[in-house]
């Protein structure tokens, strides 16, 4: 996935009353093999921001660890909750470390 997809994927650009949210998707998972996401306010901009000032600020959520890591396996970009751990996503734990998810 590239950051393009990742965003349309797991970000949305609401506009809410005067404000502009930015939502990211949170991935937890309550039971093994059932991922639930919900959608969490990662940014609040004035209604007044240009579309320059929301992609800069997109892009700085895009590369935010607490929402989005970098696998060191598969150098994707993954949505934090479906990280193995810091270093690695699920997909890589599963294939090359015998993770079963
Ligand atoms: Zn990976």
């Amino acid at each position: 996935m590239n950051d393009k997809e990742i965003v349309s994927e797991f970000m949305q650009v609401k506009q809410e009353n005067d404000v502009i949210h930015i939502l990211v998707r949170g991935i937890s998972w309550p039971q093994p093999h059932e991922p639930v996401s919900s959608w969490k306010v990662a940014s609040v901009l004035p209604q007044t921001s240009s579309p320059q000032e929301v992609d800069f600020k997109v892009q700085a959520i895009l590369e935010n660890k607490q929402y989005f890591q970098i696998c060191q396996g598969c150098e994707e970009r993954n949505l934090r909750g479906w990280m193995h751990n810091d270093g690695i996503c699920q997909g890589c734990a599963e294939k090359n470390h015998g993770v079963v998810y």
